[in-house]
């Protein structure tokens, strides 16, 4: 075969797969369009899933008519005219390849009138071909219709997929522009029926509520970032905005994980993974938060031009990058967990939860100053910690000494069960699993302990020798310098005996070799949520074993001080394995439950 150039026609065909592969595709093009064109209004319109209209309409600054049709060909953008504008980067489009793609496989019908234009102009192409221009009447903006998308590529109609699935990528994708754009006004309709619409009030959480439901917009924390605040001098400064779920929050997959940089929303599974990971030890195993997240970079710092559906990005510094937005996102959850509530329904799931709850607590505290009980429901933040260990891993001048410890100062009340611990605290009733809460306590000490490789060990009278399995033989060997560190003294002794000469100190009284083999996962239960190191793992189980069964009797003094000592953990409401170690049931609620509430 010879080597022939193609015929305009087909190059084009082919060139237009890259952009367009499908309906979402056309509605991704179009509305990045319509927002870099400054729209505060976005109308989308279907017919069959996109397949056989799609008309997404605007209010920004319209084409002027002597433009309109460059609009149409291939490169031609007016966002973009030397390769050094390519490094900085404002608009969402900046290939000029989109609308020559899609005129090149469908019918288009294009309306625009500029802002400086007394009347608009309405061009009508066909397979990339145009077929009619008129001057027409039109309010300033453009619309642009797409008909019968791939009518000349029957290889892609045949794949095309039902409609139900394109409408709900297309709908997917609506949602993450309007939680991108919260001050634009996006309504979707597929027919008649409408799939979603925003106010553009400017307000994330309120689109959240849109989008997600007002259950789960409630449910979200705001990222909080002092301003201008750097990782290290030396880096690039990255912003990071937005919401992330409380850990109690969780869903099956990442899909609920939305992560936007400079406004494109991105792809990226080393960002997701640095979201995840802020949930290190909060969350179940197979779990993952809803967030949506914010990144902002000076736009020399951002490459965007690798891929044609500019769903990618390559930072200059992504370790910066990933390395900010995990430390951000888990800051805002140690400061704002919540611990799950009993009966959290009766107070929250009224649609009017705001107003309510701030009327419950009103309420209540008026109650409590009227009992002479100086509750202060509302503040929860006057009981401060003092700063205990700082975290390990973390550049210590940059963490200010200011966090706050996300559980109030509590009195203990009793016991129940010999299982849980009953306490009061500035906004009510708490009970705490002794367990759990104790496993939460060894698992901190013990990972403070080793960032200052300093695990005390408790050297045995005799050295023991233990019989293991060949799978845990392997286990020790991967693993000896962790066991090691961790305060584990054992040498392998022949093809399945180890020796044991010393075991952590804090497991000085529990049965050495069910100690080791505790640390080896023989007595695993459930493990440690998320992706762990084989360290974590070990601090975790040896921990857990370490720690106060459910059943044991606890003085009022023993009960104190693992109360305070929960107080000083980074992260007390959860367990290492993600389980709560505390129920809370607020005053409100208990105000409520004996029908004290609005009486006086
Ligand atoms: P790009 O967005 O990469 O520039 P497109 O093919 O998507 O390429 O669009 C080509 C040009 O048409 C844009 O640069 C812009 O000037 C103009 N244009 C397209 N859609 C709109 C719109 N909705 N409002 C105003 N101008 C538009
Ligand atoms: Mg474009």
């Amino acid at each position: 075969m010879t080597i022939r150039l193609l015929p305009p026609d087909v190059a084009a065909k082919i060139a237009a797969g890259e952009v367009v592969e499908r309906p979402a595709s056309v509605v991704k093009e179009l509305v990045e369009n319509a927002i870099d064109a400054g729209a505060s209004i976005i109308g989308i319109e279907l017919a069959e899933g996109g397949k056989r209209l799609i008309r997404v309409s605007d209010d920004g600054h319209g084409i002027p008519a002597a433009e309109a049709e460059y609009a149409f060909l291939r490169h031609a953008t007016s966002k973009l005219s030397t390769v050094e504008d390519l490094s900085h980067i404002m608009t969402l489009g900046f290939r000029g390849e989109a609308l020559a793609s899609i005129a090149a496989v469908s019918l288009v019908t294009m309306v625009t009138r500029s802002r400086d234009e007394p009347a608009g102009t309405r061009l009508y192409l066909e397979a990339g071909e145009l077929v009619s221009r008129e001057v027409t009447g039109a309010p300033v903006g453009t619309v642009i219709t797409v008909e019968n998308l791939f009518f000349n590529v029957p290889a892609r109609l045949k794949f095309m997929k039902a409609e139900s699935t394109e409408r709900q990528l297309i709908g997917a994708l609506i949602s993450r522009y309007a939680l991108a754009y919260p001050g634009v006004r996006f309504t979707l309709m597929h027919g008649r029926q409408e799939l979603l619409r925003t106010t553009g009030s400017g307000d994330l959480r309120q689109v959240m509520a849109e989008v997600y439901g007002a259950d789960v917009a409630a449910q979200m924390l705001e990222i909080v970032q002092p301003e201008g605040e750097r990782l290290r001098a030396d880096l690039p400064y990255v912003r990071v905005s937005g919401l992330v779920g409380q850990p109690a929050l969780s869903r099956s997959n990442r899909s609920h994980i939305t992560v936007f940089v400079n406004g494109r929303w991105v792809q990226d599974s080393s960002l997701t993974y640095a979201i995840t990971q802020a949930y290190h030890t909060m969350m179940p195993a197979g779990r993952f938060p809803v967030a949506v997240i914010m990144i902002e970079v000076p736009p020399e710092d951002l490459d965007v031009n690798i891929h044609p559906t500019k769903t990618q990005v390559r930072f200059r510094r992504a370790d910066a990058v990933f390395s900010t937005v995990q430390r951000v996102v888990r800051r805002t959850l140690i400061e704002g967990a919540e611990m799950p509530a009993a009966h959290d329904d009766i107070l929250w799931g009224a649609p009017d939860w705001q107003a309510r709850r701030e009327r419950l607590a009103e309420v209540t505290r008026a109650r409590m100053s009227q009992l002479g009980i100086g509750m202060d429901v509302e503040d929860e933040g006057q009981f401060t910690r003092h700063e205990g260990r700082a975290s390990a891993g973390q550049p210590a001048s940059s963490e200010p000494a200011r966090r706050r410890s996300s559980l109030p100062f509590m009195r203990v009340v009793g016991q129940v069960g010999a299982t849980y611990i009953v306490t009061e605290g500035p906004r009510g009733l708490y009970l705490i699993d002794q367990h759990a809460a104790h496993h939460r306590i060894l698992y901190e000490q013990l990972m403070a302990q080793r960032a200052a490789a300093d695990i005390p060990a408790q050297e045995l009278l005799e050295p023991i020798a233990v019989e293991v399995s060949a799978e845990e033989m392997a286990a020790v060997e991967a693993n000896l310098a962790g066991l090691h560190e961790m305060g584990f003294v054992v040498e392998v002794f022949g093809r399945s005996t180890l020796r044991l000469r010393a075991v952590p100190a804090i497991l000085a009284s529990s049965d050495p070799v069910e100690a080791l083999l505790a640390a080896l996962g023989r007595f695993e239960g459930e493990e440690m949520p998320g992706d762990v190191s084989e360290e974590e793992r070990i601090a975790a189980r040896i921990s857990q074993q370490a720690a106060i069964k459910a059943g044991q009797t606890l003085s009022q003094a023993e009960m104190q001080a693992l109360i305070r000592q929960l107080e000083q953990c980074e992260m007390p409401q959860i367990s290492p394995q993600g389980q709560p170690t505390m129920i809370h049931i607020s005053a409100e609620q208990l105000a409520r439950e004996f029908g004290r509430l609005g009486a006086s």
